[in-house]
């Protein structure tokens, strides 16, 4: 009996010293220390048919191996840093997928302007922000339209006050930076925008993005050059690009430049009306009088500007055909830029 008890010890000793993690700790301790036919477990029954001479005895050497396993298994357990309870480390399943929140995204506008400014970046532009309230001064006198002018009734002005309004587009950075910095310039404003105006294509506030560039003998094949450098890389395609003589009292000549349609490639469709174009955005030469206004000397310095829609941009590269759609906040829409 003496023997088979010290032959016990040694077993457990030599199974302990081969477990390396908690799950091999776990079945050692079903192994020997378990309730239900653990070996110890089973070595107190058998106490009852041990003869009744040799049973303290016997009884004793029994104890005193299960505490002596007891606290083998205790330092193994330490000794793993398991600090797990002994009962719990079956509970936990590691194997078992972790949970996950939704990733938040930029919104699909942000995403748009921050490509478009990227683009405009890497043909040397530089980026620079402006107020969206703005004195009436930058928003429409500095760019050559003063007050009565017929084009102040084409913005649909938010007034603050009399002279403080909503900026109506982003072309008032223009002349802030031409007044303090002299030529050449190169430079983007993105930003939002505001005109008392809203239906499917529409919406009181929106994205622009004005672009423009100063310097000694800039001419239209500058600003056709660089517009169509950026059309072909943010459609991802070689667009063909039409320019359309069209009136901007900041601009002279001015055009609106058209891009063949990117749903048809020219041919026809729904999108552009039949037409096989679609209009992007405006743009000219800076107008002799706008130079002045800043200090420019018109006969030294020629520039070129221009100013698009983000969101008329993101319509059309996303196949997108109501605007109100960015604005509404459904993550169902949201979630698929
Ligand atoms: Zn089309």
């Amino acid at each position: 009996m003496e023997s088979e008890l010290q032959q016990l010890k040694e077993q457990a000793e030599e199974a302990l010293q081969n477990i390396n993690n908690d799950q091999e700790l776990e079945s050692f301790r079903i192994q020997y220390l378990g309730r239900k036919g653990g070996v110890i477990t089973g070595l107190m029954r058998r106490l009852s048919s041990v003869d009744k001479a040799d049973r303290p005895r016997f009884g004793a050497l029994a104890n005193s191996l299960k505490n002596e396993i007891e606290q083998l298994f205790e330092q193994k357990k330490n000794a793993l840093g398991a600090g797990l309870s002994t009962k719990g480390a079956s509970d936990i399943d590691t194997s078992l997928p972790g949970r996950f929140l939704p990733f938040g995204k930029l919104h699909p506008i942000t995403q748009v302007m921050e490509e478009i400014c990227s683009i405009f970046e890497s043909l040397g532009f530089a980026v620079a922000e402006g107020p969206d309230v703005e004195t009436d001064y930058y928003n429409f006198e500095a760019l050559n339209i003063p007050p009565h002018h017929p084009a102040r009734d084409m913005h649909d002005t938010f007034y603050v006050t009399d002279s403080i309004l909503l900026r109506t587009h982003t072309s008032p950075m223009q002349a802030r930076i031409m007044e303090k910095q002299d030529p050449p310039l190169r430079y983007i404003a993105p930003g939002k925008v505001y005109r008392c105006d809203s239906d499917i294509t529409h919406t009181p506030m929106f994205h622009q993005v004005e672009g423009f560039l100063v310097d000694k003998q800039v001419s239209f094949a500058d600003l056709k050059g660089v517009l169509t450098s950026f059309t072909h890389h943010m459609f991802e395609k070689e667009l063909a690009l039409r320019f359309r003589p069209s009136f901007f009292p900041f601009t002279e000549p001015s055009a609106e430049v058209d891009i063949a349609c990117v749903i048809c490639e020219g041919k026809g469709c729904r999108v552009c009306k039949k037409t096989g174009w679609l209009e992007i955005l405006g743009s000219g030469l800076i107008d002799p009088e706008v130079m002045r206004m800043v200090g420019y000397d018109p006969d030294v310095y020629s520039g070129f500007a221009f100013g698009l829609g983000v969101e008329r941009i993101a319509m059309l590269k996303y196949g997108i055909d109501d605007i109100r759609l960015y604005y509404e906040n459904d993550l169902r829409f949201l979630s698929q830029f």
